[in-house]
C-alpha cells in the first residue's frame, strides 16, 4: 500500500516538472518569436526573368493588380503581351528591407508589348485611313455604296492587330476623301481627229482599261494633258534627267519603235490589247523592236529630249480605240 502510494507521488511529481518545462518552453519560444519579430517580417521576393525586382508583403493585391494591366484597359488596346510573368518566394527579412509594389507594376509594365486593334479603310489592299471601330469602318463604305462612288469595288476594310496606333479620321471626312464621281461613259461624238492623234474633249473620267499601270518613269509633271497655247497636249509630260530607264506601264507588244516624225522623235508604241496603246515620246535611246513582247516594268528605252522638245523629258500618252485619254486619270494622280 505504501508501495503505491509512493509510486503515485513520484509520477506527480514527475508530471509536474514536465509541466514547468513545456511552460517554460512556451515562454522561451514567445520571447525569441518577439525578439524576431522585432527585426524580421515575412515578405515576398519577386523576380521577373530570373532577375529581382523587388519586395512585397502583399503578393494577392499585386498580382490582381497587374492582371488588370494585361487585359488590356484604354481606347482600341486589344492585350498586352509579356515575356513572362513574375515570381513570388516567400522569405523572412529584415524590417529594414522596403516593398515597393509600384515599382514592381512599373517594371512589368515596361517589359510588356501593347497591341492596338482597329481597322483600316483599304483602296486596292492599300491601308488609307485607320478608324477606330468596325461600325465606323462599315459606316464608310456602305456612305460609298449609296453614293455610288467609282472607286467602290476597289474599297474595303480589314481589322488590325498592331503594337503601333495611327491616327484615326472622322468618317465624314473619310468619305470625301475616298469618293470618286460615278463614271460617266466617254461620248466618242467629242472626240476630234487631229492629225495623227486623236483627243477626247469629253468630261474626263478613266475608261476601265482592264490592265493595272505602273509609272514609266519618276519625275516631274512639266506639261498637263489638254488644251494649251500650241494645241492640244495629248499626253503628259515627265521631266527626268536623260537616260532614265522608261519602263513598260504594263506589258503587251511593241507596235511601233523608231523616229515620229510627229514631233515624238525617238519613240516607243506598245499595245496592251483591248485597243489600250500607250506611247513613250522624245526618248534619247530605244531598246526594244517591233514585235517583241515586253513585260511590265520592262526598260523599254531611255528619256531624251528627241524630237520636238526644249529638255529631257518623258511624253507619255494613254490611248484607248486611238482616242487619247489624260494619263493623269490613271497614273501621276
Ligand atoms: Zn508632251
Amino acid at each position: 500500500m505504501l508501495i503505491i502510494l509512493k509510486s503515485i507521488k513520484n509520477i506527480f511529481i514527475h508530471v509536474r516538472s514536465s509541466i514547468k518545462f513545456i511552460f517554460l518552453l512556451v515562454i522561451a519560444t514567445v520571447i525569441i518569436a518577439g525578439i524576431i519579430s522585432l527585426v524580421y517580417r515575412p515578405m515576398y521576393s519577386v523576380t521577373l526573368d530570373g532577375e529581382f525586382i523587388g519586395y512585397t508583403t502583399n503578393k494577392t493585391k499585386l498580382q490582381k493588380r497587374i492582371n488588370e494591366y494585361l487585359e488590356g484597359e484604354g481606347q482600341n488596346v486589344a492585350f498586352i503581351d509579356v515575356k513572362s510573368l513574375p515570381e513570388y518566394s516567400l522569405c523572412l527579412l529584415k524590417k529594414e528591407n522596403q516593398t515597393n509594389d509600384d515599382e514592381i507594376f512599373e517594371k512589368v509594365k515596361s517589359s510588356g508589348t501593347t497591341y492596338y486593334e482597329y481597322y483600316a479603310i483599304l483602296e486596292k489592299s492599300e491601308e488609307k485611313y485607320y478608324v477606330s471601330t468596325k461600325e465606323e469602318a462599315e459606316k464608310i463604305i456602305n456612305q460609298l455604296k449609296e453614293k455610288k462612288s467609282r472607286n467602290i469595288d476597289d474599297l474595303g476594310y480589314t481589322k488590325l492587330h498592331s503594337t503601333e496606333l495611327k491616327e484615326f479620321k472622322d468618317t465624314d471626312s473619310v468619305v470625301t476623301a475616298l469618293y470618286e464621281k460615278p463614271k460617266v461613259v466617254v461620248a466618242s461624238a467629242y472626240s476630234t481627229y487631229t492629225g495623227q492623234r486623236i483627243v477626247s474633249n469629253a468630261t474626263p473620267s478613266a475608261q476601265v482599261l482592264g490592265i493595272g499601270l505602273i509609272k514609266p518613269v519618276s519625275g516631274i509633271i512639266t506639261s498637263r494633258f489638254g488644251v494649251r497655247s500650241s494645241g492640244n497636249h495629248k499626253g503628259l509630260d515627265i521631266a527626268t534627267s536623260t537616260g532614265t530607264t522608261v519602263a513598260a506601264s504594263a506589258g503587251g507588244t511593241v507596235v511601233f519603235s523608231g523616229w515620229d516624225s510627229y514631233g515624238l522623235g525617238n519613240c516607243v508604241k506598245i499595245s496592251h490589247g483591248n485597243g489600250v496603246e500607250t506611247v513613250y515620246g522624245h526618248c534619247s535611246k530605244l531598246y526594244v523592236t517591233v514585235g517583241q513582247t515586253v513585260s511590265q516594268g520592262e526598260a523599254i528605252a531611255a528619256v531624251g529630249s528627241t524630237g520636238n522638245s526644249t529638255g529631257p523629258h518623258l511624253h507619255l500618252e494613254i490611248r484607248v480605240n486611238g482616242v487619247a485619254q489624260n494619263p493623269q486619270l490613271y497614273l501621276y494622280k
